[in-house]
């Protein structure tokens, strides 16, 4: 997930869609080398995988990427580094030519560069997971992925984390009844879920994240159809969607 605020570039993980995201930076910057704030979540698969297809992290000695997440069970330098070892991956991490610094983050607030507030809070999830909050003058955006409902402590904290927000980024990765037979326990929601969570919060759009890859597009929309009987500003993620503040 791509965030710009006029020149500054924020990435929210980096799974496989962080790939395409640095076939369209390189299109876009060419040579020109480029910053970009990256956060990650927490350290599973589907968030990391596309670490080692980044192109910008290859090409550009210029380039720049400020990693930044919690360390608190290994550093995401390490875990990169692990990632790309043999026999995993055949290209050394010494062929990574960017400038790449990594900032411990832990729950709380801090103010980025431009006066960005960003507020982090831990989600419910196996592991852990981390929560992202931005507050810029043009808006607030929440990012909070990987969460199982249930917990009262942690239902209160996403609710605090997305109070008001102009668009709430949430996992919806079952639907209701696949969660209730057989998914508790495995840290994620369901769509549901989400819409009790805008509405209790106060946020005011709605997108759901993190579909299950078993899920058709047929299911997505019908999801999207239901979930819109109980709030009506609901959309699903899909890969190259846009949204403006
Ligand atoms: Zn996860
Ligand atoms: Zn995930």
């Amino acid at each position: 997930m791509e965030v710009r605020l006029g020149d500054q570039i924020y990435i929210f993980d980096c799974g496989t869609g962080f790939r395409v995201l640095g076939q369209q930076l390189q299109n876009e910057f060419g040579e020109k080398p480029f910053t970009a704030h990256v956060f990650v979540s927490h350290f599973h698969w589907d968030h990391i995988q596309g670490m080692p297809f980044f192109r910008p992290l290859y090409a550009n000695a210029g380039n720049r990427f400020i990693f930044q997440c919690s360390n608190r069970t290994r550093s995401l330098k390490q875990v990169l580094a692990d990632q790309m070892a043999a026999p995993y991956f055949p290209v050394k991490i010494d062929y990574m030519q960017a400038r790449r610094e990594f900032y411990d983050l832990d729950a709380g607030r801090v103010t980025l560069d431009n006066g960005i507030q960003m507020q982090t809070a831990w989600l419910n999830h196996p592991q852990g997971c981390m929560g992202f909050r931005m507050e810029t003058k043009d808006g607030i955006l929440v990012y909070a992925t990987d969460n199982e409902p249930g917990d009262a402590a942690f239902d209160k904290g996403l609710r605090k984390l997305a109070e008001g927000a102009d668009v709430l980024i949430y996992d919806a990765q079952y639907l209701p009844e696949e969660y209730e037979a057989r998914r508790r326990g495995w840290g994620h929601s369901h769509w549901r879920e989400a819409v009790n969570v805008v509405m209790e919060s106060g946020a005011k759009e709605l997108i759901l994240f993190h579909h299950d890859p078993e899920h058709t597009d047929a299911i997505i929309d019908k999801v999207v159809h239901e979930a819109r009987n109980y709030y009506s500003k609901v959309r699903a993620a899909s890969e190259g969607m846009e949204i403006k503040l």
